[in-house]
Order: C-alpha cells, then structure tokens, then sequence
C-alpha cells in the first residue's frame, strides 16, 4: 500500500518536521497510541519485506528515531511490557516462516519420490515403444487373414489388438501424469534455507548464493532470529538479577 503524503514526510523528516529549530516540539510522546512500540524497541518488522512475498503491510503508526532516543533514556524503558510484546509479535512471524520451511521441506521429499518416478516412466516409454511394435505387427496379419475369410481368427487377433491399445493407454496416462507435475522436471538439486524458507540450488555460484543471503527477505528473517535470541538472554538475565534481588 502506498504511503500517503503526509505519511512520507514523517517517515522521512519525523512526525515534528512542521515544528521550527526554535520552537517547542508539539506534545507527541513516546508512549502515545500512534507511537509503533516495535520501532522504539528496535525495528518495525512491517519495513522489513516490503514488495517481497512475505510483506506484511504498512505500520499505520509513528516511527521516530528521536522519540526512540527519548524511550532508551527513560526511566521507564523495559517496564513498558513493550519489549515482550515485541518479542511475542516476532516469535509470531518466525512461526509462519517455520511452517514455511516445514512445507518446503515435504515438497523436496515428494519431489525426490517423483524423480524415482520419473526413472520408471522412461521403463514406460520403452514398453509403450514395444507394445506399439506388436500392434503394427499384427495388424498386417488380421488383414491377412480377412482377405483369406479366417473371420474368427482374424476376430481374435483384433481383440488381442484392442487389448494391447488398452495396456499402451493405461501406461500412456501415468507417463504424462507424470511429466505434467511441474517440479518433476526440477533437474537440479534443491535444499531449503533454514533461515527463510526459499528454496536455492545446491552448490549454486558464489554470487547466487550471495545475492541470496543480501536479499530482503532472508536479511529480514535473519535479523528477527536475532533478535529474538538477543531479546530471549535480556530476559533470562532481568529474570536472574530479580530473583537474586529477591532472595
Ligand atoms: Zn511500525
Ligand atoms: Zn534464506
């Protein structure tokens, strides 16, 4: 979605930029409604895949670096419970993209499954091959035989043709079954990124692969990750210090 105006302004010069050098800096604080509480936190996630499959919308609210500073000096940051829904709301986004991994994962295997497929399916073409040999034999020989009037064998030569047509289309089906399924064609080795979910290419050029790890969606997920790990020792230690403070 498109920033509006307005929204641009105070994404690039802050929600005070109609405020002069000399004035007083209109009432906004950082503990108001329309402040993001993630920003102040660290990030707003929302900035992190925009134009990317894993965008997850605009952030409606402030992001300002100048009231981040103004949380990180007060007396009050930490005991806001900011953090922990900041770490809850990533967790939330990490668990998506696990379920992500999770399902590239089933489709690698599966994909594995219909390359062994694949290897029958040329055994296939070969014996679809053979039957369609037999049948351009004989016919020859039904014809053969109606012209000398030995209807009844000529009969069951047909229907030994017939039967034959049947085995070839049965066989004919599961081929193009198949070859339809587009990842069956996926010649290459695939594996998917722990960290974001796409799949790459095993022993892909150096540059692909680095183009991979600088991209949007995988800086976005690593960062998260760490974060979340950052955020989790935080706690562990405020959780430490308040039990020692305590006892
Ligand atoms: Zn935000
Ligand atoms: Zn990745």
């Amino acid at each position: 979605m498109a920033l509006t105006p307005a929204q641009l302004l105070d994404e690039l010069m802050g929600p005070n930029r109609n405020a002069l050098p000399n004035e007083a800096k209109s009432e906004l604080h950082w503990s108001d409604d329309n402040v993001c509480k993630r920003f102040l936190c660290g990030f707003c996630p929302s900035q992190l895949f925009t134009n990317t499959r894993s965008d997850l919308g605009p952030c409606e609210k402030i992001h300002d670096e100048n009231l981040r500073q103004l949380y990180k000096k007060s007396k009050r940051n930490g005991k806001m419970q900011y953090e922990e829904d900041f770490l809850r709301y990533l967790q939330s986004i990490m668990a998506d993209v696990e379920r992500r991994i999770r399902r590239g994962h089933q489709r690698l295997s599966l994909n594995a499954k219909t390359k062994e497929n694949k290897d029958i399916s040329q055994e296939d073409e070969e014996k679809v091959m053979e039957i369609s040999r037999d049948i351009n034999a004989l016919i020859p020989q039904v014809e053969e035989l109606g012209s000398e009037g030995r209807v009844d064998e000529a009969q069951a030569l047909t229907e030994q043709i017939d039967k034959l047509k049947e085995q070839r289309e049965r066989i004919q089906a599961v081929v193009i079954s198949i070859i339809k399924d587009p990842m069956s064609n996926q010649d290459k080795q695939m594996e998917v990124c722990e960290t974001c979910g796409a799949f790459l290419i095993v022993g892909d050029a150096q540059s692909r692969v680095d183009d991979h790890l600088m991209g949007k969606q995988h800086m976005g997920y690593a960062k998260i990750k760490l974060t979340i790990e950052e955020l989790l020792v935080i706690f562990v230690h405020h959780f430490l210090f308040m039990c020692m403070y305590y006892w």
